[in-house]
């Protein structure tokens, strides 16, 4: 019966990764009962970021793939740095990835009751004590990795004394940092983690959820491996760096809680090139204002992402790409902005809004006519329609779409050149005016008639084509061009002692504030993706304060280093297989 089961909640996955075959093999041989419950534990001392999103990818995916939960735990065991604000955040953003936890909202400091009659188990067992060592004591005594720690002088208390001074700890008698419980494991242990670990700390710090009801809080790996196993959780999925922690995770669960015993598994954090991941350091950004917030673009905080116009399914679909190994790597980030485009390119209408403006006085188009023009809104997708676009005798083109000295290659504005604007018609440029400074203020062009449209009857070649702007039913809009955020691959690596934050990119955020948008674009809502034909993908701020000029946010311009780079090593494989048969 329940090898049936276990059969229909493995059928239909087709490529599968370790942890996925893991779970496939339990379920063949009938473990848990054939259950599978996996969590997503994030501490709450600040937002989620990309790398948080593979882990919530992975495990809200598992539970999918396998017709089993996830539960969203909050791992708050450390009051001093964690605040309400971050569990909202995390809510929310877990929520826009795509991910529902229903009624399976945990918060590890519900069990600090459960946590703490743990604890006194282990005393009464025998197997923790309380210790008086001061924190540099205590590391002296630990050892290293080629010497074996010493037992610590206050190892063989006895379990009535350990009880009564954990009681006092619980009961506010001592001051922080004066004495901690520790579990009685093995000092000389080849690892360190098993070398008699702190599980109870005294901090008398309120608790955003318990208030000041505790002054004693129990630390990571004794309350995670439990909220695990009191939850149910029957796959607890952890990255890399908690593997020399697992003997200590099965050890707490032996001693306290057997036969429940969810397995912990490791994989590989995602890291980034060009980006830092770590909380610490993305706190420091936002806490020296060297962002405008969590939710700065530029920062890889899945809100901040959010603001800059990336979607839930570029994300997922990323996560979903760079796979689930036990090997710590890098990834390319042009591989997430290949993800965005990819998504963008089929959903995103496209409009036109010219950057920087140049005036363009089309001398022989009637003055005081508006034209509507027909426009394609996504050429991937018919199902997106036409809109209408007008034009005008004074239009906008881009500053650089000109050039008064172009050298030969250069196809687009000069004088005596012809161009094509988009949907429009052909125009050429006669001559130009300047200001006092030389610099040029307007192009005067003549446009054929004939075009409309953009085509020529007689078949005459141009070689580009501009996006432009009518001058009369222009909207000025703001808008905000976003950089790698650091100029080094590596940013957190440190080298030579110098500071993360000294890599920061200078030209991360350019801000454009006179720009020439259609006038469809009025309408759209904060949030929604449009393509700025031949500029990139853009969204509306979802910060800006709508009264005043719109502001946009660049999500990613259109060039697609990732995608050039893989054609160049398909053909490098290519010319690679062809040389093959001679060798
Ligand atoms: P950070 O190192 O950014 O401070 P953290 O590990 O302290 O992150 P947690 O809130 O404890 O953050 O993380 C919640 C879950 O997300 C954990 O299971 C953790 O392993 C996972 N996680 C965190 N960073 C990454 C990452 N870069 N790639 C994959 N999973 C991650
Ligand atoms: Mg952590």
């Amino acid at each position: 019966m329940k090898e049936q089961k276990s059969d229909d909640k493995t059928a239909g996955v087709a490529k599968v990764h370790f942890i996925q075959q893991r779970i496939i093999d339990d379920l063949k041989a009938a473990k848990n009962d054939g259950r599978v419950h996996t969590r997503f534990p994030p501490e709450p001392n600040g937002y989620l970021h990309i790398g948080h999103a593979k882990s919530i990818c992975l495990n809200f995916g598992l539970a999918k793939t396998f017709a089993g939960v996830c539960n969203l735990r909050f791992d708050d065991t450390n009051p001093s740095k964690e605040e309400v604000e971050y569990v909202n955040s995390i809510r929310e953003d877990v929520r826009w990835l795509g991910f529902d936890w229903g009624e399976n909202e945990f918060f590890a400091s519900d069990y600090f009751a459960k946590l703490h009659d743990y604890a006194v188990q282990l005393i009464e067992q025998g197997q923790a004590y309380v210790c008086d060592l001061s924190p540099s004591e205590t590391r002296e005594y630990r050892g290293n990795l080629q010497e074996p720690g010493r037992n610590s002088p206050f190892r063989e208390r006895s379990v009535t004394e350990n009880l009564d001074l954990f009681a006092r700890m619980r009961a506010g008698d001592f001051a922080d940092g004066a004495r901690v419980l520790r579990a009685k494991i093995d000092m000389t242990s080849g690892n360190m983690n098993m070398r008699d670990p702190v599980i109870y700390r005294i901090a008398n710090v309120v608790h955003h959820r318990t208030g000041d009801t505790w002054c004693i809080y129990p630390m990571y790996d004794f309350a995670h491996g439990l909220s695990d196993a009191i939850e149910g959780i029957t796959h607890s999925v952890c990255t890399l760096e908690f593997q020399d922690h697992r003997p200590l995770y099965d050890w707490f669960i032996e001693q306290l809680l057997t036969p429940s015993q969810p397995q912990q598994i490791e994989f590989s954090r995602l890291n980034l090139s060009y980006t830092v991941m770590s909380k610490r350091k993305l706190k420091q950004l936002v806490d020296e204002n060297l962002v405008s917030g969590w939710d700065d673009p530029r920062l890889p905080t899945l809100s901040g992402l959010r603001r800059r116009g990336f979607s839930p399914e570029s994300i997922r679909n990323f996560c979903e790409r760079i796979g689930v190994a036990k090997r710590n790597s890098m990834v390319d980030v042009a591989l997430l902005e290949h993800s965005v485009r990819e998504d963008l390119n089929r959903r995103a209408a496209r409009y036109m809004a010219v950057l920087n403006p140049l005036k363009v006085v089309i001398e022989n188009y009637p003055e005081g006519q508006i034209e509507e023009l027909d426009a394609i809104n996504n050429p991937e997708d018919e199902s997106m329609g036409k809109r209408k676009v007008p034009f005008s005798r004074v239009i906008y083109v881009e500053r650089d779409d000109f050039m008064e000295d172009a050298p030969k290659k250069f196809y687009r504005l000069t004088v005596g050149r012809e161009v094509r604007l988009r949907y429009a018609y052909y125009i050429r440029c006669e001559r130009i005016e300047k200001d006092e400074n030389g610099e040029v203020t307007t192009l005067y062009c003549t446009y054929d008639p004939a075009t409309r449209g953009g085509t020529s009857p007689d078949g005459r070649k141009v070689k580009s084509t501009l996006h432009w702007v009518a001058e009369k039913t222009a909207i000025s809009a703001e808008v905000r061009l976003y950089d790698r955020l650091f100029s080094d691959p590596d940013p957190a690596a440190e080298k030579d002692g110098e500071s993360f934050t000294a890599k920061i990119n200078p030209d991360s955020l350019t801000v454009l504030d006179d720009c020439k948008l259609e006038p469809a674009l009025a309408d759209v809502a904060a949030g929604r993706a449009v393509q700025f034909e031949r500029l990139g993908y853009f969204t509306v701020d979802s910060k800006a304060n709508s009264s005043d000029k719109q502001v946009f946010n660049r999500t990613v311009t259109l060039r697609d280093n990732w995608a050039k780079k893989s054609a160049k090593q398909q053909n490098k494989n290519k010319s690679r297989d062809k040389r093959r048969p001679e060798c």
